[in-house]
C-alpha cells in the first residue's frame, strides 16, 4: 500500500469507480491537500451513497477483526451481527461528526445589542479517545460575551455544534479548541470561554490510573483572557450550575 501522504497519480472516472469508497474519498482528500485526522470532518469529500459503501467496507473488515480474535461468529448468536452493528455505530452514531455536514445553524443579528455574559451548559459530551477508541463522557460549559456585531444562535444550536465536534475520535485538548474555533467563527463574540470536564473510559477499562480518569480543560479567548473579573464571574457561575 502506498503511504497515505503520497500524491496520488491521476485516475480516470472509470478507475475511480472501481475503487472502494474509502480509497475514492482518500484520493479526493489527498488531491485537495486536506487533512483527514481522526477528529477532522470529511463530509465535503463524500459523494451521495458513499457513506453506505463505507459502512459495508467497515462491516467486512470488522468481520475480519472478529475472525482474528478467534470468535466463532457463525455459531455464536451473540456475535452474528456484531460487525454490522459496530460499522453502523461508528459511521452513523459515535463518529458521525466526521462524516456528516455541520448542522445548519441560523444566526440572528444582535438587534437588542446584548452584551452580558451568557453561559450555556452543561452540554452533554459523548466522544471517544483517538488512542483506544474508548468512550469519553462528560460535560461542556460555554461562556459567550457578545458585542453589538455578534451573531446570536439559538441555545440548542450550541449543543448541536458541540455534538458534531465531539462525535469523532478526539483528544480532549484538541476537542475544546475545535469547538471554540467553530463557535468563534459563527458567533464572533468579544469573549469566548469553554470548559470541558470528561471521564475517559480507557482509564477505567484498561490501564491502571483509575483515579485520574477525569480530565478538565478550558479555552479562554478575547475578553475572558484580558478581564480577570469576567473570567471569575464565568467560573463562579459555572461552579454554581455544577452544584459545587
Ligand atoms: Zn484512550
Amino acid at each position: 500500500m502506498p503511504p497515505e501522504t503520497a500524491t496520488p497519480i491521476f485516475r480516470s472516472e472509470e478507475e475511480m469507480a472501481r475503487l472502494p469508497a474509502s480509497e475514492r474519498i482518500r484520493y479526493r482528500l489527498v488531491g485537495a491537500q486536506c487533512r483527514y485526522h481522526a477528529n477532522d470532518n470529511i463530509a465535503d469529500f463524500i459523494a451521495d451513497g458513499e457513506l453506505e459503501e463505507l459502512q459495508g467496507e467497515v462491516e467486512a473488515k470488522m468481520k475480519e477483526v472478529l475472525r482474528s480474535l478467534v470468535i466463532d461468529t457463525e455459531s455464536d448468536h451473540n456475535t452474528n451481527d456484531t460487525a454490522k452493528r459496530v460499522a453502523k455505530m461508528f459511521l452513523r452514531e459515535v463518529f458521525k461528526g466526521r462524516y456528516e455536514a455541520m448542522p445548519s445553524v441560523t444566526e440572528f443579528p444582535n438587534v437588542s445589542r446584548l452584551n452580558e455574559l451568557m453561559i450555556v451548559g452543561p452540554v452533554k459530551v459523548r466522544s471517544a479517545c483517538s488512542h483506544h477508541l474508548c468512550p469519553i463522557l462528560g460535560k461542556v460549559w460555554i461562556g459567550v460575551l457578545p458585542n453589538e456585531f455578534s451573531n446570536l444562535i439559538g441555545l440548542s444550536k450550541y449543543a448541536r455544534i458541540c455534538d458534531w465536534v465531539m462525535s469523532r475520535p478526539q483528544i480532549q485538548e484538541e476537542a475544546v479548541i475545535m469547538l471554540a474555533d467553530e463557535l468563534q467563527e459563527r458567533v464572533k463574540p468579544d469573549g469566548l470561554a469553554i470548559v470541558m470536564e470528561a471521564d475517559h473510559f480507557c482509564m477505567h477499562w484498561r490501564g491502571v490510573k483509575d483515579d485520574e480518569s477525569m480530565m478538565t480543560n478550558s479555552v479562554m479567548r478575547g475578553a475572558f483572557l484580558k478581564d480577570a473579573n469576567l473570567r471569575r464571574e464565568f467560573l463562579s457561575l459555572l461552579s454554581k450550575k455544577n452544584g459545587g
